[in-house]
């Protein structure tokens, strides 16, 4: 496909932004710059990167705009320097560009939970948001009838070329590197800190995917111990989990109220394509987290109780107490029927939550994930799957961690009148702890 005279189209001059991960961000493409000043792209600016993360570290506010530059500007790096070792056209130049910047482009508000429960699926959004009829699409089709498709298709990994998905989605690529190191910057811990600068050095691109130079094993090393590390003490924050529990009830509950005709004092007017299934695109890039958090602040004054109480816990931070949760002693049931007898609605002041992760591990014969290995080049150019040649790497590759919380409100249970029941939650929740 050959791209239109706009698609090579530079600015007359240079735009930066200062940033304080990469310190500088750089523009120099006309069709970079148009994709940024889109209402799509602009509205990444009230989404945060990590939902309710702030609850536990007060800094973690930054938005899932700052992150997809940080995306967009790591590859922008990397082909920098591939040009060294290869012939790169403006084409797959532009192609990857565009989408290391709007591979979020479809991220809800407070993602992980909205998709819950609303079953939407953030990377369809974004493949409808970059083909519909949207400010994106249209700088898009300006280079190339078919440009918007390609870029989708990099985002959504179907597309031909491998190694331009491999820059913007694989296990060592630009999209993770851009997010540990920004969120451990705003989050204020060292865990995600690795040195990236080295490994853009050995990184080489090859047919189907980047690979790393010998030499830069450490460097990749460090940099899956920062991607574990950060998964256990920044992303699976019990207190984190905490705020989208609540997030997930009190929507549970204007859900029921719409449905079972409840009059709102206000209105869930924004939720209603959502609560319905009815969603558009354009419904869907209506809400951000300005608007779900003016709902749940009007919601506190509402008359029903338990969507006020909700409303009011998560606005003001009173969050439910939690705790480990192996399922050994009791079932999530048996203790859903002890809450129900108890008075306290489960549905609505209980919520068992499972996390995992898995830092690294690649396809072995026969089983059913998608990874692809991070290849080693030896000296003598071969390839060599990295955890068979690095003890620390082997030491966490396919090593699956798991874990479950129980949510619950400590003084709904301390109010129960009926001292029997009563006396035999408390116990069972010390013998939890
Ligand atoms: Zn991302």
């Amino acid at each position: 496909m050959m791209i239109s005279e706009y698609g090579n189209k530079k600015l007359t001059e240079e735009k930066v932004f200062k940033d304080p991960v990469h310190r500088y961000i750089h523009v120099r493409d006309q069709v970079i710059w148009d994709l940024i000043k889109t209402k799509e792209f602009q509205r990444l600016r009230r989404i945060r990167q990590l939902g309710t993360l702030y609850l536990a570290f007060h800094s973690a506010e930054h938005s899932r705009f700052n992150h997809s530059l940080g995306v967009y500007e790591i590859v922008r790096r990397m082909v920098v320097n591939f040009r060294e070792f290869e012939e790169w056209d403006n084409e797959d130049r532009l192609l990857v560009l565009c989408a290391a910047l709007l591979h979020d482009l479809g991220h809800g508000p407070f993602s992980h939970c909205f998709e819950t429960i609303f079953n939407t699926d953030h990377e369809e959004f974004t493949r409808k948001i970059i083909l519909g009829n949207t400010e994106v699409n249209a700088v898009l089709k300006k280079v190339g009838v078919d440009f918007p498709l390609e870029v989708a298709q990099v985002i959504d990994k179907t597309h031909e070329n491998k190694l331009v998905i491999s820059m913007i989605s694989s296990q060592i690529d630009a999209d993770r590197m851009d997010y540990l190191q920004r969120d451990s910057y705003y989050t204020g811990v060292s865990y995600g800190n690795f040195d990236m600068e080295r490994i853009l050095r050995v990184m080489r691109p090859s047919k189907d995917e980047v690979i790393i130079k010998d030499s830069g094993m450490h460097a990749v090393e460090d940099y899956l111990m920062s991607r574990y590390q950060m998964y256990w003490q920044i992303y699976f924050h019990p207190v984190s989990r905490g705020g989208e529990v609540l997030l997930n009830l009190a929507l549970r509950r204007a859900k029921y109220l719409h449905e079972e005709g409840y009059v709102f004092k206000q209105a869930p007017k924004y939720f209603i394509p959502f609560f319905d299934g009815t969603l558009t695109v354009h419904d869907y890039l209506r809400l951000d987290e300005m608007v779900v958090n003016f709902y749940l602040q009007e919601w506190i004054h509402e008359d029903d109780e338990v969507l006020s109480d909700l409303s009011h816990r998560f606005v003001n931070r009173d969050l439910f107490k939690y705790l480990p949760f192996d399922g050994s002693i009791i079932t999530i049931t048996e203790i859903e029927e002890l809450f129900r007898k108890g008075g306290v609605d489960p549905e609505y002041y209980f919520f068992s939550d499972s996390y995992s992760d898995l830092p690294y591990d690649y396809d072995r014969p026969g089983s059913k994930s998608n990874r692809r290995p991070i290849h080693l080049q030896k000296r003598n150019g071969e390839l060599k799957e990295i955890s068979s040649q690095s003890a620390i790497i082997h030491s966490i590759t396919g090593m699956h961690r798991m874990d479950s919380k129980l949510y619950y409100p400590k003084e709904k249970i301390l109010q129960i009148k009926d001292p029997e029941v009563k006396g035999q939650i408390i116990n069972l929740l010390n013998e939890l702890a």
